[in-house]
């Protein structure tokens, strides 16, 4: 399939979703979908996106047109499935359905997003989860909710293969940060072209160079935990830990990336990390304003440590904070300038 000219971009969002991922991507800027759907990308394949959110059709079975082909199998072009929010077990939906995409045209009845990825899946070019939801279950899958809803490779196996022969690309996130998910898109669009090599991923499916670090690693809030130096509560300027940040063992690029055009984020900017990108996410680091069990120990010990290197530091930050004393406007040059030369 390698080299293909033109891709269409099937999107659907019917999961137990809030469409922040569709509305998070509208304000990527490196690039924008402008840039991609404009062609402002040398190389990139001319690309077509289906997305309700953002189409430009009268929306009912106009929006519903290139999805119904796909489904039959008549679809012109190689085709991303993008899927948007967590999947629900219909095996237990009782009489009805928790959600739908579209209505049967035979019977009238809807047809469950489940129905849809069945169709749709094996026959996609590329499969994209975007959005913690649909990557790994996320909010609406946490314990006590009733639809047994899942993530999309929880749905179709870890192992699934899609017709470009890619595994589901993963891209967490709640929302999915702008640009993490427009620079994916990107990557296997020129992956397509026949321009990029296999997208690297890691056993939770995420592309490698954007969640292969952790928050902690790119928080510039890290100087402070160094040196023992913790926030008491919010509103300070010091590192979060004892007060909820997760950031040590969260994979996200957040804080060092910034939200939009590089500002915002979340511990960087005095929001604790509540581990949104995660596959535990989010029971495992519930309930958020509590500090992570794991953090006492390791801010204990970085607190003795600390407070002897700040004081360390603060006696030569004295030090460097003064000129040297050559620099003066007196009668004599003081700076031990010796000249190696005689008129
Ligand atoms: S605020 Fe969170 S991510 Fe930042 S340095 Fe502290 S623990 Fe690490
Ligand atoms: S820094 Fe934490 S809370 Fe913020 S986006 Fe990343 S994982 Fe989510």
């Amino acid at each position: 399939m390698a080299g293909v000219e033109e891709v269409d971009i099937l999107w659907i969002s019917e999961g137990m979703s809030c469409d922040g991922d569709s509305v998070s991507v509208t304000a990527a800027g490196q690039p924008s979908i402008e840039d991609v759907l404009l062609g402002a990308i040398p190389g990139l394949p001319k690309v077509n996106l289906h997305n309700k959110v953002l189409s430009p059709t009268l929306g009912g079975e106009e929006f519903l047109t290139p999805f119904r082909a796909a489904a039959r199998g008549e679809a012109t072009l190689p085709f991303v499935l993008v899927i948007e929010g967590s999947i629900p077990n219909e095996n237990i939906n009782g009489d009805g359905y928790w959600t739908s995409f579209g209505n049967d045209e035979a019977t009238g009845e809807p047809l469950t997003l489940n129905w849809w990825i069945d169709q749709l899946a094996p026959k996609a070019w590329g499969v994209v989860a975007i959005g913690t939801c649909a990557t790994y279950g996320g909010i609406h899958a946490m314990a006590g909710n009733p639809t047994g809803c899942m993530g999309l490779a929880d749905y179709l196996g870890w192992d699934f293969r899609s017709a470009g022969g890619l595994p589901i690309v993963n891209v967490p996130g709640c929302p999915v940060q702008p640009e993490n998910f427009m620079e994916t898109l990107v990557w296997l669009l020129y992956e397509a072209a026949g321009l990029a090599p296999v997208i690297p991923l890691d056993d939770q499916l995420r592309p490698t160079w954007i969640f292969g670090k952790t928050v902690h690693e790119g928080c510039d809030r890290a100087g402070y935990y160094e040196q023992g130096d913790f926030a008491a509560d919010y509103n300070s300027p010091k590192c979060l830990v004892k007060v909820g940040c997760w950031g040590p063992v969260v994979n996200c690029n957040v804080p060092k990336r910034g939200w939009m055009n590089g500002l915002g984020g979340c511990p960087n900017v005095g929001g604790i990390c509540i581990g949104c990108t995660m596959p535990g996410f989010p029971d495992k680091f519930m309930p958020f304003m509590d500090a992570p069990p794991g953090a006492a120990i390791s801010s204990n010990v970085i607190g003795a440590y600390g407070k002897a290197i700040r004081r360390l530091r603060s006696i030569t930050n004295k030090t460097v904070n003064k000129e040297p004393k050559w620099r003066h406007n007196g009668n004599e040059l003081t700076t031990g300038f010796k000249p190696t030369w005689r008129s």
